[in-house]
């Protein structure tokens, strides 16, 4: 995958994409890509891959798909499409007609409204947001991601903070990898809600300091911090 979701939010480069694509080229091999957390617009291209500018031979994708609705799919192109023929990729709800008319009425509102786009302009007011009010915390070690899917890394277990997020800042996150605090907001979500969000985090971590007390030299970051 291009960024790894359930391990922390790590963005693979696009160098060691391309060389993997040069790899498999070499060799080969088959490069097949999941991406059902990375793709569909969510990280400011269509797919995440797209970013380091090659094409994996298989893919797959669901969740976004169907926008809630369940579906799963697995895309292959060239030869590796002329491997499959009817009955061999059998699922007992596969492809079903409702599943499939919902994925195609998402891509259709969704390059309408060019969705991708529009989670790469969020990306730029998530990430600086972030850096801005939490530059200076004492627990965070990273914030990382691309388009709307991020993370931020502390330096301790995070579990906790689910529960106290959805109560005191009423903001549903959730945890990967123990310490890394991971936000997928809607593609849908204007400047404001983005900036909100970004406010809620800082207060919630402002709370959480530990061990030295919270620095604040930004303005931006004093503001969220009161609740501004
Ligand atoms: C949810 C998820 C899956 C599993 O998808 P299913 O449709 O349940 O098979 C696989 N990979 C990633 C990255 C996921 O987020």
């Amino acid at each position: 995958m291009s960024i790894q979701g359930e391990g922390g939010i790590r963005v693979a480069s696009a160098d060691y994409l391309r060389e993997l694509r040069a790899l498999c080229d070499q060799r080969g091999w088959l490069l097949m890509l999941d991406e059902i957390q990375a793709g569909m617009g969510r990280t400011g291209a269509w797919f995440g891959h797209q970013h380091a500018g090659i094409t994996p031979d298989a893919m797959t994708l669901a969740k976004a798909l169907g926008n809630g609705f369940p579906i799963g799919a697995c895309l292959a192109r060239g030869e590796v499409a002329d491997l499959f023929s009817p009955g061999q990729h059998g699922s007992t709800f596969g492809g079903n007609p409702l599943a499939c008319r919902v994925g195609c009425a998402v891509l259709d509102i969704m390059v309408r409204d060019d969705m991708p786009q529009r989670a790469a302009v969020l990306e730029a007011r998530l990430l600086t947001g972030w850096r801005q009010a939490l530059g200076n915390h004492p627990n965070v070690l990273a914030i990382r991601g691309q388009g709307l899917m991020a993370g931020i890394e502390l330096d301790r277990s995070c579990k906790e903070l689910v529960r106290r997020a959805s109560e005191e800042q009423r903001l549903l996150i959730t945890v990967t990898r123990d310490t890394t605090i991971r936000l997928l907001p809607p593609l849908i979500c204007d400047e404001a809600q983005i900036d909100d969000m970004v406010a809620r985090v800082a207060r919630l971590l402002a709370s959480n300091a530990v061990d030295r007390p919270v620095r604040l030299t930004d303005p931006t970051a004093l503001a969220n911090l009161q609740g501004e």
